[in-house]
């Protein structure tokens, strides 16, 4: 029996493994490998850390869920990729050894390099993860007064948190900053449009913030954090009572001996999502070394296109379907400050920008009848 082999099971892996279920004969083995048994929808965990809603709310049994559409899932990590024997060898809880495949997709996600920014681990939060954002959350609850700073780390390839976090915690201390007890910061290491991919979006985003009344501050790339500031590159010393960064992103670097990384870990694929130098392979997700900020709305269309790709090698045919990389994305800011945004950072351009409550309600709605469709 030829085998398909998915390392990962977030988003790009899922959505691959459904994708593939539905369009490949059952003579191919389709294995999903991962270490969670959980799927979790990552873009809650700002409702998660804000108390909005539960673990249980925003994740499903991911085993299950294969299990219901033919995908065998492991439970284990992948050690190592055996590039000319196209073996993979799995660790963990039910498997140890190797799994022989004849197309391979990797959807592995991003590292968070907190080890770039001396002093992250001891002293910032950060919400990528249940655990850590729940951590965050409690934090919130006994902070009474004093100087909150939101921000990205560089290379931090997520703004959108950022953005809804401060919006979030605005609402949620609104008179304290009016009279001036609680303020909020929003930092960033370049400039709004950089975290954005080249989008130009300040003006709206300024003005939202402005709204709030939160600090922006650019240009601050963190490189070190003690118990009471964060200091910049640049020469920036900014206090802070609670902090909360997205971390530096990484790819993995245990795929660093088969040449198809970029100096930060990435993996290397062409617009068809294939893998440079490693035959059979795709990759998808936040794993893949494309410019610009790291979302599941790519990672969901990198999937379709490299599911799409491999199940058209496999009936002979080329594997031709392209992939187009944009941003689609909301901003979340909870009211009429929220934001639309699509731009394809390939080609420059802005496809759409819009403002309103609409957004709100339209991301709430979107993410509720994902969880729903792929649960
Ligand atoms: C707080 C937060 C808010 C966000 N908000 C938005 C938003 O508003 N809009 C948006 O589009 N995106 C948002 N994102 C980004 C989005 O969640 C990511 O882009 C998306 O999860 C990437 O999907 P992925 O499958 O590449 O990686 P992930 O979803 O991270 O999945 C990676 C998988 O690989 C597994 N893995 C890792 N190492 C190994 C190994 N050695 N062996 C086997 N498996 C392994 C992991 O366990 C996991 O299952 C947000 C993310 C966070 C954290």
């Amino acid at each position: 029996m030829a085998n398909i082999l998915i390392i990962g099971g977030g988003f790009a892996g899922l959505v691959a493994a459904e994708k593939l279920a539905a369009s490949v004969d059952r003579s191919y083995q389709i294995t999903l490998v991962a270490p969670n048994r959980n799927f979790t929808f990552l873009p809650a965990l700002v409702e998660l850390a804000l108390g909005e809603c539960e673990p249980v709310d925003i994740s499903f049994d991911l085993a299950q869920k294969l299990k219901n559409i033919g995908v065998r899932f492991v439970h284990g990590e992948l050690i190592r990729i055996s590039k000319g024997l196209k073996k993979a060898v799995v660790t963990g809880a039910d498997f140890n050894g190797e799994i022989s495949y004849d197309f391979l997709l990797i959807a592995m996600g991003r590292r968070l390099a907190t080890e770039k920014v001396g002093g992250f681990f001891e002293h910032s939060h950060h919400i990528l993860g249940v655990n850590a954002a729940a951590r965050f959350g409690k934090a919130l609850e006994s902070f009474q007064e004093g100087t909150i700073v939101i921000g990205m780390c560089p290379s931090a390839r997520l703004p959108v948190p950022v953005c809804e976090t401060a919006f979030a915690l605005a609402r949620r201390f609104g008179p304290k900053l009016e009279d001036g007890t609680v303020k909020i910061k929003a930092i960033f290491p370049e400039s709004l449009s950089s975290a954005f991919g080249g989008a130009d979006l300040h003006k709206q985003l300024e003005s939202a913030f402005a709204k709030f009344k939160i600090s922006v501050l650019y240009d601050v790339p963190v490189t070190e954090i003690t118990p009471t500031e964060l200091r910049s590159a640049q020469k920036h010393a900014i206090g802070y009572d609670l902090l909360m960064l997205v971390p530096p992103f990484r790819g993995q670097a245990i795929l660093n001996d088969l040449g198809i990384t970029d100096s930060e870990d990435f993996v290397l694929v062409d617009d068809r999502m294939k893998i440079q130098g490693l035959s059979n392979a795709y990759a998808a997700g936040d794993i893949v070394a494309f410019s610009g900020p790291k979302f599941a709305h790519m990672a969901v269309r990198q999937a379709e296109v490299a599911a799409a790709n491999i199940a058209l090698a496999i009936a002979g045919d080329e594997p031709n379907r392209k992939y187009y990389h944009e941003i689609a994305a909301v901003i979340d800011a909870g009211g009429p400050e929220s934001i639309y945004l699509h731009y394809g950072i390939w080609d420059d351009y802005l496809h759409r920008l819009k403002q309103g409550t609409f957004w709100t309600w339209a991301k709430e709605m979107h993410d509720t009848l994902w969880r729903a469709r792929h649960r």
